[in-house]
């Protein structure tokens, strides 16, 4: 399947509320620009490095999204660039991102969803925990929009909707602390992304149902 396939085919069936993020990491320029010449603008990036190296080199109306575990001393590097950051897994990285936000910094909280230990993420238990004792995420200059969940990487896809129903779940508890504002649920890749749409994603996030698998 082409790029352009791959997208077009993914566009036509998911629903105008929800936002297809291209995951083009590891991917070169060229394909990049490929994709953009389609009408993408939205993609998304797991490498700091690399994040940089590509949005110095493609044009300024691109959203960049930073989807993968971000290292606090990164911080500086993806917060002058991102639309968004997908992955705040800790109070430590919320506070780093504070510092290097400038005026305004959309992000998501990571919610470990999977039953993975490998997987990153505040549980849903301790995350709840925090905002009921209130004060952790005060950042005047960082505004949490929504969640983001990685499912179980498997072919049970009765365990990968229960996973995905969690962090909706949560979701709709947690949302009238955040307000109006609090509109993104990122649940959904290449495997699971129509799961996700059913159970509320408004983002997915797909690499290689578009580009092909990577190396
Ligand atoms: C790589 C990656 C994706 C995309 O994975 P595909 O299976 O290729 O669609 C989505 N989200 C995150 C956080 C990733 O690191």
């Amino acid at each position: 399947m082409s790029i352009a396939e791959g997208i077009a085919s993914i566009q036509n069936s998911i629903p105008s509320n929800v936002t297809l993020v291209a995951v083009s990491k590891t991917k070169p320029i060229e394909v990049i620009q490929e994709a953009y010449a389609l009408g993408m603008r939205d993609f998304g990036e797991n490498r700091p490095a690399e994040l940089v190296e590509k949005a110095n080199n493609l044009p300024n109306d691109i959203r960049w999204h930073a989807i993968g575990h971000l290292q606090r001393n990164k911080a500086s590097m993806v917060t002058p660039i991102s639309t968004l950051i997908h992955a705040v897994d800790s109070v430590r990285l919320y506070d780093a991102l504070s510092k290097h936000a400038g005026e305004k910094l959309d992000v998501l909280i990571q919610i470990h969803i999977a039953d993975e230990p490998n997987k990153h993420g505040f549980s849903a238990d301790d995350f709840k925990k925090i905002l009921d004792v209130g004060g952790d995420f005060l950042s005047p200059n960082i505004k949490i929009r929504g969640l983001m969940g990685m499912a179980t990487f498997t072919d049970n896809n009765s365990q990968i909707m229960s996973e995905f129903k969690a962090l909706r779940t949560l979701f709709d508890d947690i949302s009238p602390t955040f307000g109006k504002d609090f509109d993104t649920l990122s649940m959904g890749m290449s495997g699971d992304w129509k799961i996700a749409i059913d159970e509320g994603s408004t983002l997915i996030r797909v690499g290689s149902a578009i580009f092909g698998s990577r190396n």
